[in-house]
Order: C-alpha cells, then sequence, then structure tokens
C-alpha cells in the first residue's frame, strides 16, 4: 500500500513518514480513526514505508523487493490477527480470503469481512485466545528479511479478555517488531490494551477529498461526487455502497417509511417493513445510517443553517415538509432508536420484528409536539 493510494489526510501521511525517518518509531501503536477513514490502509502504509528500500520524502519506492511483497500482503514478516468465526481458531487459516478482500477494498469494515466469511450465516467475529498465543509465538521469531516485522491487528475492540494474554508483548515487543493495532471504537477496546499503545488519530477523510477521490475512482459528475461525499461522512467504504447501490433507492425508501411511521397503521408500515427487512442487513444497515443522516438533516433545515446540509435538491425539497415534524424533543430519541437498530442489524434479531417495533416507535416521536417557550 502506497500512502498515494488512500485518499486524503496528508498531514497525517506526513507526519508519519517523519517519524519513520527519525527512527523514533513507536513499537505498539493504535490507528484510530472511524469506519472508512482508511486507518487500516494507513497502517500498512506506514509498515511498507518503514521496510522500503528506497523511500524518498513523499512515499515508498513501490518496486523495491520489499515493497511488491507488502503491496501483494505476501511479505514473510507482515502478519495480520483479524476477527474469525468459529469453528476458525486461527487469523492465518483465513489469510488468503483476507488478502484477497483487503486488496478488493481496503477500506472494508468489520460488518463486510463478517458478512464475506458468514455467507448466509450469521455468526459473531472474535479473536481467540489461541490466536493471541499465536501472534505471541509468530513474533518471538526471528524476521526473514525485514527491517521490522509488522504484525497489524485489526479491530482489537474483538478481543475480549482473551486479550490481556497479550499484554507483556505489547509492552515490549521483541527488537525490530512492530504491533500496530488499527481499530474504529476506544470504548470497545480494553483499557488495559489501550494504555499500552501510541495512539495514531485517523481524522475523517474531508468531503472535499472524498468528492475528489469518487469522481476520478468512478468516472461520476461533480454534482454526484459532492452528493455522495456529503452524504458518506467521511467514509470512503459508505461512499462505494451508496454507489453501487444508487442512493435514489435509498430516499425513495426512506420518504415512503416516514410516511408510513407517521400514520401509525399496521396496514401501512407492514408492507414497508417487509420492503426493508428483505433487503438483507448490509442494505438495512446501511439503509439505517442513511435515515440518521436525512433525519440530522431535517432537525438541520429546522433550526441550524442550511450550508451544513448533507443532501441533493430532491432530499431538500422532502426535507421542506418533514422538517417541521423534527425539535429537540424527538431528535435524539429517534437517533438512538436508529443507533440501537444498528447494532441489533448486525447481530441476529429478526430485522422484521426490529423494523416493526422501530416504525412504530418514530410514529410516536414524530407526534411529540414540541415544547412552546414561554
Ligand atoms: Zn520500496
Amino acid at each position: 500500500m502506497l500512502f498515494r493510494e488512500i485518499i486524503g489526510n496528508q498531514k497525517l501521511k506526513d507526519k508519519l513518514m517523519e517519524l519513520a525517518r527519525s527512527g523514533r518509531i513507536s513499537h505498539t501503536q493504535l490507528f484510530l480513526g472511524a469506519e472508512g477513514s482508511g486507518n487500516l490502509a494507513l497502517a500498512l502504509a506506514f509498515a511498507q514505508y518503514v521496510n522500503c528500500h528506497n523511500p524518498d520524502l513523499n512515499d515508498s519506492c513501490g518496486s523495491c523487493n520489499s515493497c511488491v511483497k507488502f503491496s501483494k500482503l505476501v511479505h514473510p514478516d507482515l502478519h495480520f490477527t483479524y476477527p474469525t468465526i468459529s469453528p476458525i481458531r486461527l487469523s492465518k487459516e483465513l489469510l488468503e480470503d483476507w488478502r484477497a478482500a483487503f486488496l478488493e477494498n481496503p477500506y472494508l469494515s468489520d460488518f463486510d469481512w463478517l458478512k464475506r466469511l458468514n455467507g448466509e450465516g450469521n455468526k459473531q467475529g472474535n479473536m481467540t485466545a489461541d490466536e493471541c498465543r499465536d501472534i505471541i509465538n509468530g513474533l518471538g521469531l526471528k524476521s526473514y528479511e525485514a527491517k521490522f516485522k509488522v504484525h497489524i491487528i485489526w479491530m482489537p475492540e474483538y478481543l475480549s479478555k482473551e486479550g490481556n494474554i497479550l499484554l507483556k508483548l505489547l509492552e515490549e515487543p521483541p527488537e525490530n517488531t512492530l504491533i500496530l493495532l488499527v481499530g474504529n471504537n476506544t470504548e470497545k477496546i480494553l483499557p488495559t490494551i489501550l494504555s499500552r499503545a501510541q495512539l495514531v488519530k485517523v481524522p475523517r477523510v474531508s468531503d472535499a477529498e472524498l468528492a475528489h477521490a469518487i469522481s476520478m475512482r468512478h468516472q461520476c459528475d461533480d454534482q454526484k461526487a459532492q452528493d455522495v461525499a456529503r452524504l458518506s461522512d467521511g467514509n470512503y467504504n459508505m461512499a462505494l455502497t451508496l454507489l453501487a447501490l444508487e442512493k435514489d433507492g435509498y430516499f425513495d425508501l426512506f420518504s415512503r417509511w416516514m410516511r408510513a411511521c407517521y400514520s401509525q397503521k399496521i396496514s401501512d408500515i407492514q408492507p414497508v417493513v417487509d420492503e426493508i427487512s428483505g433487503s438483507g442487513r448490509e442494505f438495512v444497515k446501511n439503509f439505517l445510517h442513511y435515515s440518521s443522516q436525512m433525519i440530522r438533516s431535517a432537525f438541520i433545515y429546522r433550526f441550524a443553517k442550511q450550508e451544513l446540509l448533507r443532501v441533493n435538491q430532491t432530499e431538500l425539497g422532502f426535507l421542506v415538509k418533514f422538517s417541521p415534524f423534527m425539535h429537540d424533543e424527538n431528535l435524539p430519541q429517534i437517533l438512538q432508536g436508529l443507533d440501537d437498530s444498528v447494532f441489533h442489524a448486525e447481530r441476529n434479531v429478526s430485522l422484521k420484528i426490529m423494523f416493526l417495533n422501530l416504525s412504530l416507535y418514530i410514529g410516536r416521536q414524530l407526534k411529540v409536539q414540541k415544547k412552546q417557550v414561554s
């Protein structure tokens, strides 16, 4: 992975390269960034850069022996840990799959990865105690050829208390070893692990940079690229999904869903719920994100500056009519309801029942009157 293949965040890239050149490299680091920020790609570009034989000020050379192996993820001193599903206990059993998934989309989410492993199933991802011991054993061996042996632990959020097996290693990795943790959410990472890693904060990709990347990589016109970038909120992975699914489909469904919720009639709600929940978990998750974005936009339209809006013209037309129903007495409740549903959608719940309950809940919230300020 070359730094220039990653969207935006030039300041951070420069800082990482400067650190690498100075030799002041922290041996255990956490690349922390939201989904779609490119944190995994950046960790990998960093690992490639510190091992490149001819790096310059702007990037790895991309052509030395080490770079070639890093670019295909086949370097013998590059190791990965990622969530697996039972009965698989060790990440290395899935290495071929992992390489293919990353090379296809370096911005993939844990949800995408587990879906790939699960097929139609819905098993939870985890990182096993055996995996932790395997990391320790692997890093105890001498490196083959690299200056720095690298182990990337992607989504340490999946380490339960077994993760504590790793503490000593994280605190004092063997010589010339880099352990790069790559995660989204510090609240879900063991505090004992957090406290042992140097934090590298990966900011969200700016709208302008995301729009530019979308128009260059996906040959779409500037207006569409800007629309998709605004909706994706710095998440390139989301942008890919939106481009693939054509977000007009979301808008139409969302506007019908809100009307059905407001009616509070089961006969109106049921067909929309069937349509949404029949579209699969990934669609549902993205649709819920889209819905949160629209609910926020309605609130912004009513109470804040319109230049903050992340919508296109069709959506704006809807918001004009919908925004009077949004205010501070129901906004947090509805957003929480949508957020909780994302959490449940990723697990083994019935989507139909979940959406039915959510629809009735949102319907009640939409009827809540704003308190009059006297
Ligand atoms: Zn190189």
